[in-house]
């Protein structure tokens, strides 16, 4: 009965929390890049990081496919830079 009941608050996180928890545990954070040639999933565990197409190892994200190199990270947001010295 107690279980049913959703919170006064935090109901919603909680729900987001388990969905990612019960997405994230069957899959292990391996490389889901699929190697035509070899006709295997690449499977790499190293430096692996989401993107738009999915988790990827360093060879295979959208921009090495290309050829391309990886931009490199901004300063962010410009709001929330330093602007003391300015
Ligand atoms: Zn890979």
């Amino acid at each position: 009965m107690s279980i049913m009941a959703d919170p006064p608050d935090g109901g919603h996180i909680g729900e987001a929390l388990r969905r990612a928890r019960a997405a994230d545990e069957p899959l292990a954070k391996e490389c889901a890049h699929w190697i035509g040639a070899e006709r295997r999933h690449c499977r790499s565990t190293e430096n692996v990081r989401p993107y738009l197409t999915g988790l990827c190892c360093p060879l295979h994200t959208p921009r090495a496919l290309r050829g391309l190199p990886e931009i490199p990270p901004g300063p962010g947001i410009p709001a929330y830079r330093n602007r003391a010295d300015s």
